[in-house]
Protein backbone atom coordinates (compact mmCIF):
# COMPACT_ATOMS: atom_id res chain seq x y z
CA UNK A 1 0.00 0.00 0.00
CA UNK A 2 1.43 3.32 -0.67
CA UNK A 3 2.59 5.54 1.92
CA UNK A 4 1.75 8.88 0.97
CA UNK A 5 3.40 10.45 4.38
CA UNK A 6 5.73 9.53 7.42
CA UNK A 7 7.22 10.83 10.20
CA UNK A 8 8.52 10.13 13.99
CA UNK A 9 4.39 9.77 15.29
CA UNK A 10 2.21 9.59 11.79
CA UNK A 11 1.92 7.46 8.46
CA UNK A 12 -0.76 8.20 5.86
CA UNK A 13 -1.70 5.61 3.73
CA UNK A 14 -3.40 6.01 0.20
CA UNK A 15 -5.68 3.56 -1.14
CA UNK A 16 -5.37 2.77 -4.76
CA UNK A 17 -8.86 3.60 -4.84
CA UNK A 18 -9.81 6.99 -5.01
CA UNK A 19 -6.93 8.00 -3.44
CA UNK A 20 -8.72 7.40 0.29
CA UNK A 21 -6.47 7.73 3.09
CA UNK A 22 -5.89 5.66 6.16
CA UNK A 23 -3.53 7.39 8.82
CA UNK A 24 -2.06 5.68 11.66
CA UNK A 25 -1.07 7.95 14.42
CA UNK A 26 1.79 6.83 17.28
CA UNK A 27 0.77 8.42 20.42
CA UNK A 28 2.72 8.11 23.85
CA UNK A 29 -0.31 6.14 25.32
CA UNK A 30 -2.43 5.08 22.40
CA UNK A 31 -2.24 4.22 18.47
CA UNK A 32 -5.17 6.34 16.80
CA UNK A 33 -6.37 4.90 13.23
CA UNK A 34 -8.28 7.17 11.26
CA UNK A 35 -10.52 5.36 8.44
CA UNK A 36 -8.79 2.29 7.29
CA UNK A 37 -9.70 1.60 4.16
CA UNK A 38 -10.43 -0.08 1.49
CA UNK A 39 -9.10 -3.48 -0.36
CA UNK A 40 -8.20 -6.52 2.05
CA UNK A 41 -4.29 -6.17 1.02
CA UNK A 42 -4.38 -2.68 2.18
CA UNK A 43 -6.34 -3.31 5.60
CA UNK A 44 -3.80 -6.00 5.95
CA UNK A 45 -0.71 -3.63 5.42
CA UNK A 46 -2.61 -1.06 8.15
CA UNK A 47 -3.18 -4.03 10.50
CA UNK A 48 0.58 -5.39 10.36
CA UNK A 49 1.97 -2.23 10.91
CA UNK A 50 -0.17 -1.25 14.22
CA UNK A 51 0.83 -4.73 15.13
CA UNK A 52 4.29 -3.79 14.90
CA UNK A 53 4.32 -0.31 16.39
CA UNK A 54 1.68 -0.97 19.40
CA UNK A 55 3.47 -3.12 21.69
CA UNK A 56 0.69 -2.61 24.56
CA UNK A 57 -0.90 0.67 23.69
CA UNK A 58 -4.47 0.80 23.43
CA UNK A 59 -6.03 1.47 19.94
CA UNK A 60 -8.14 3.89 18.93
CA UNK A 61 -10.45 4.06 15.72
CA UNK A 62 -11.65 7.25 14.28
CA UNK A 63 -13.92 7.55 12.07
CA UNK A 64 -14.48 10.92 10.35
CA UNK A 65 -17.76 10.39 8.75
CA UNK A 66 -20.16 7.92 8.14
CA UNK A 67 -19.72 7.40 4.30
CA UNK A 68 -18.93 3.52 3.33
CA UNK A 69 -15.58 4.02 1.94
CA UNK A 70 -14.36 5.44 5.57
CA UNK A 71 -16.05 2.53 7.70
CA UNK A 72 -15.01 -0.24 5.98
CA UNK A 73 -12.41 -1.55 7.70
CA UNK A 74 -14.09 -1.05 11.30
CA UNK A 75 -13.83 -4.85 12.10
CA UNK A 76 -10.57 -5.80 11.25
CA UNK A 77 -9.39 -3.70 14.26
CA UNK A 78 -11.55 -5.70 17.01
CA UNK A 79 -9.80 -4.81 20.33
CA UNK A 80 -10.11 -0.78 19.37
CA UNK A 81 -12.03 1.86 20.67
CA UNK A 82 -14.37 3.74 18.42
CA UNK A 83 -14.27 7.90 18.13
CA UNK A 84 -17.14 9.26 16.02
CA UNK A 85 -19.90 11.87 16.42
CA UNK A 86 -23.34 11.33 18.23
CA UNK A 87 -25.06 11.71 14.51
CA UNK A 88 -22.44 8.96 13.40
CA UNK A 89 -23.57 6.65 16.29
CA UNK A 90 -27.34 7.87 15.59
CA UNK A 91 -27.32 7.60 12.17
CA UNK A 92 -30.87 6.30 10.36
CA UNK A 93 -29.53 4.84 7.39
CA UNK A 94 -26.67 2.35 9.14
CA UNK A 95 -28.18 -0.84 7.16
CA UNK A 96 -27.94 1.10 3.68
CA UNK A 97 -24.20 1.79 4.90
CA UNK A 98 -23.75 -2.04 5.34
CA UNK A 99 -25.53 -2.33 2.00
CA UNK A 100 -23.00 -0.57 0.20
CA UNK A 101 -19.70 -2.09 1.49
CA UNK A 102 -21.35 -5.93 0.90
CA UNK A 103 -22.68 -4.53 -2.53
CA UNK A 104 -18.85 -3.33 -3.11
CA UNK A 105 -17.38 -6.45 -1.75
CA UNK A 106 -19.62 -8.95 -4.43
CA UNK A 107 -19.24 -6.58 -7.51
CA UNK A 108 -15.45 -6.78 -6.91
CA UNK A 109 -15.61 -10.68 -5.78
CA UNK A 110 -13.73 -9.69 -2.67
CA UNK A 111 -13.49 -11.59 0.52
CA UNK A 112 -12.99 -10.06 3.92
CA UNK A 113 -11.48 -12.03 6.85
CA UNK A 114 -13.31 -10.08 9.31
CA UNK A 115 -17.27 -9.15 9.44
CA UNK A 116 -18.74 -6.12 7.92
CA UNK A 117 -20.47 -4.06 10.91
CA UNK A 118 -21.67 -0.74 11.86
CA UNK A 119 -19.19 1.05 14.06
CA UNK A 120 -20.25 0.85 17.62
CA UNK A 121 -19.30 4.34 19.14
CA UNK A 122 -17.30 4.48 22.31
CA UNK A 123 -16.11 7.78 22.83
CA UNK A 124 -18.71 10.34 20.93
CA UNK A 125 -18.29 13.89 19.80
CA UNK A 126 -21.50 15.80 20.38
CA UNK A 127 -20.78 19.53 20.18
CA UNK A 128 -18.45 22.17 18.54
CA UNK A 129 -14.54 22.62 19.85
CA UNK A 130 -15.18 20.10 22.11
CA UNK A 131 -12.18 19.35 24.39
CA UNK A 132 -12.17 15.56 24.67
CA UNK A 133 -8.70 13.89 26.96
CA UNK A 134 -7.99 10.78 25.51
CA UNK A 135 -5.28 8.47 27.60
CA UNK A 136 -3.97 12.10 28.52
CA UNK A 137 -3.58 13.70 25.21
CA UNK A 138 -6.01 16.28 23.94
CA UNK A 139 -8.07 16.36 21.48
CA UNK A 140 -10.49 19.14 19.82
CA UNK A 141 -13.56 18.06 17.94
CA UNK A 142 -15.83 19.80 15.80
CA UNK A 143 -19.14 18.73 13.93
CA UNK A 144 -18.65 18.80 10.25
CA UNK A 145 -21.61 18.90 8.45
CA UNK A 146 -22.61 19.39 4.74
CA UNK A 147 -20.80 16.91 2.92
CA UNK A 148 -23.04 14.51 5.08
CA UNK A 149 -24.42 14.44 7.89
CA UNK A 150 -22.38 13.43 10.75
CA UNK A 151 -18.77 14.69 10.03
CA UNK A 152 -16.32 15.91 12.59
CA UNK A 153 -12.77 17.53 12.17
CA UNK A 154 -10.06 16.36 14.45
CA UNK A 155 -7.42 18.89 16.21
CA UNK A 156 -4.40 17.22 18.06
CA UNK A 157 -2.77 20.42 19.28
CA UNK A 158 0.48 18.23 20.96
CA UNK A 159 0.90 16.96 17.24
CA UNK A 160 -0.44 20.12 15.20
CA UNK A 161 -2.30 17.34 13.36
CA UNK A 162 -5.59 18.56 11.51
CA UNK A 163 -7.83 15.70 10.34
CA UNK A 164 -10.51 16.70 8.27
CA UNK A 165 -12.31 13.72 6.53
CA UNK A 166 -13.50 14.38 2.81
CA UNK A 167 -13.45 18.13 3.48
CA UNK A 168 -10.85 20.32 2.14
CA UNK A 169 -8.97 17.39 -0.51
CA UNK A 170 -7.01 19.19 -3.30
CA UNK A 171 -8.11 15.98 -5.33
CA UNK A 172 -12.29 17.11 -5.84
CA UNK A 173 -14.12 20.00 -5.09
CA UNK A 174 -17.09 20.41 -2.28
CA UNK A 175 -19.33 16.94 -2.62
CA UNK A 176 -22.03 18.29 -1.20
CA UNK A 177 -24.41 15.29 0.06
CA UNK A 178 -26.29 17.50 2.50
CA UNK A 179 -26.24 20.95 2.43
CA UNK A 180 -24.69 24.10 1.12
CA UNK A 181 -24.79 26.20 3.87
CA UNK A 182 -24.18 24.24 6.57
CA UNK A 183 -20.63 23.69 4.47
CA UNK A 184 -20.17 27.18 4.28
CA UNK A 185 -20.60 26.82 8.15
CA UNK A 186 -18.26 23.97 8.50
CA UNK A 187 -15.43 25.44 6.02
CA UNK A 188 -15.95 28.17 8.75
CA UNK A 189 -14.93 26.28 11.65
CA UNK A 190 -12.36 24.97 9.64
CA UNK A 191 -10.52 28.32 8.99
CA UNK A 192 -11.23 28.86 13.18
CA UNK A 193 -9.46 25.78 14.04
CA UNK A 194 -6.62 26.72 12.02
CA UNK A 195 -5.80 30.48 13.33
CA UNK A 196 -6.64 28.89 16.65
CA UNK A 197 -4.02 26.18 16.55
CA UNK A 198 -2.10 26.51 13.68
CA UNK A 199 -1.68 22.78 12.10
CA UNK A 200 1.12 21.64 11.18
CA UNK A 201 -0.04 18.74 8.82
CA UNK A 202 -3.77 18.92 7.45
CA UNK A 203 -5.10 14.74 6.56
CA UNK A 204 -7.50 14.87 4.15
CA UNK A 205 -9.49 11.55 3.42
CA UNK A 206 -8.46 11.76 0.11
CA UNK A 207 -5.15 13.06 -1.87
CA UNK A 208 -2.28 15.02 -0.67
CA UNK A 209 -2.05 15.94 3.06
CA UNK A 210 -0.82 19.63 3.29
CA UNK A 211 2.15 21.19 5.51
CA UNK A 212 1.60 24.41 4.00
CA UNK A 213 -0.09 26.98 6.24
CA UNK A 214 -0.86 29.11 3.11
CA UNK A 215 -2.53 25.90 1.10
CA UNK A 216 -4.43 24.67 3.24
CA UNK A 217 -6.07 28.11 3.62
CA UNK A 218 -6.35 28.25 0.30
CA UNK A 219 -8.16 24.69 -0.06
CA UNK A 220 -10.62 26.64 1.99
CA UNK A 221 -10.85 29.55 -0.26
CA UNK A 222 -11.03 27.45 -3.30
CA UNK A 223 -14.59 24.89 -1.70
CA UNK A 224 -16.09 28.39 -0.39
CA UNK A 225 -15.59 30.11 -3.73
CA UNK A 226 -17.40 26.97 -5.54
CA UNK A 227 -20.14 26.91 -3.51
CA UNK A 228 -20.64 30.59 -3.65
CA UNK A 229 -20.27 30.71 -6.86
CA UNK A 230 -22.70 28.08 -7.72
CA UNK A 231 -25.20 29.98 -5.52
CA UNK A 232 -24.85 33.34 -7.18
CA UNK A 233 -25.26 31.49 -10.70
CA UNK A 234 -28.64 29.87 -9.37
CA UNK A 235 -29.75 33.11 -7.68
CA UNK A 236 -28.52 35.40 -10.84
CA UNK A 237 -29.65 32.47 -13.13
CA UNK A 238 -26.30 32.96 -15.03
CA UNK A 239 -24.15 29.91 -16.15
CA UNK A 240 -21.61 28.55 -13.99
CA UNK A 241 -18.61 27.49 -16.28
CA UNK A 242 -18.47 24.06 -15.28
CA UNK A 243 -16.04 22.96 -18.13
CA UNK A 244 -13.19 26.11 -16.86
CA UNK A 245 -13.69 24.60 -13.26
CA UNK A 246 -13.24 21.16 -14.05
CA UNK A 247 -9.83 21.65 -15.80
CA UNK A 248 -8.30 21.84 -12.02
CA UNK A 249 -9.27 18.47 -11.57
CA UNK A 250 -7.94 14.83 -12.54
CA UNK A 251 -10.88 12.90 -12.93
CA UNK A 252 -13.24 15.25 -13.54
CA UNK A 253 -15.06 12.89 -15.75
CA UNK A 254 -17.11 11.65 -13.28
CA UNK A 255 -17.07 14.78 -11.08
CA UNK A 256 -20.05 16.11 -13.35
CA UNK A 257 -23.02 14.14 -11.98
CA UNK A 258 -21.73 14.76 -8.44
CA UNK A 259 -21.36 18.69 -9.64
CA UNK A 260 -25.35 18.22 -10.75
CA UNK A 261 -25.91 17.08 -7.38
CA UNK A 262 -24.70 19.39 -5.40
CA UNK A 263 -26.77 22.11 -8.10
CA UNK A 264 -29.93 20.38 -7.13
CA UNK A 265 -29.07 20.53 -3.46
CA UNK A 266 -28.51 24.44 -3.59
CA UNK A 267 -31.52 24.97 -5.52
CA UNK A 268 -33.91 23.10 -3.23
CA UNK A 269 -31.89 25.20 -0.25
CA UNK A 270 -32.41 28.39 -1.80
CA UNK A 271 -36.24 27.66 -2.52
CA UNK A 272 -36.60 26.66 1.07
CA UNK A 273 -35.33 30.17 1.94
ZN1 LIG B 1 -14.80 9.59 1.21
Amino acid sequence: MKIQYQDSTTTIFESALYQTTSTVINLEKLILIVDPNWLPIEIETIQIYVSKIRYSKPVYLLFTHSDYDHIIGYRAFPEAKVIASEAFKNNPNKEKTIAQINNFDDENYILRNYPIEYPTVDIMVSCDFQKIKIEEVEFIFCKAIGHNSDGIFTMIPSLGIFIVGDYLCEVEFPFIYVSGFLYLETLKKAKKLMEQFEPIILIAGHGKYSKNKKEMLNRIVESEKYINDLIYSIKNKTPFNLDLFLKKYNFSKNMVSTHKNNLEILKKELTKS
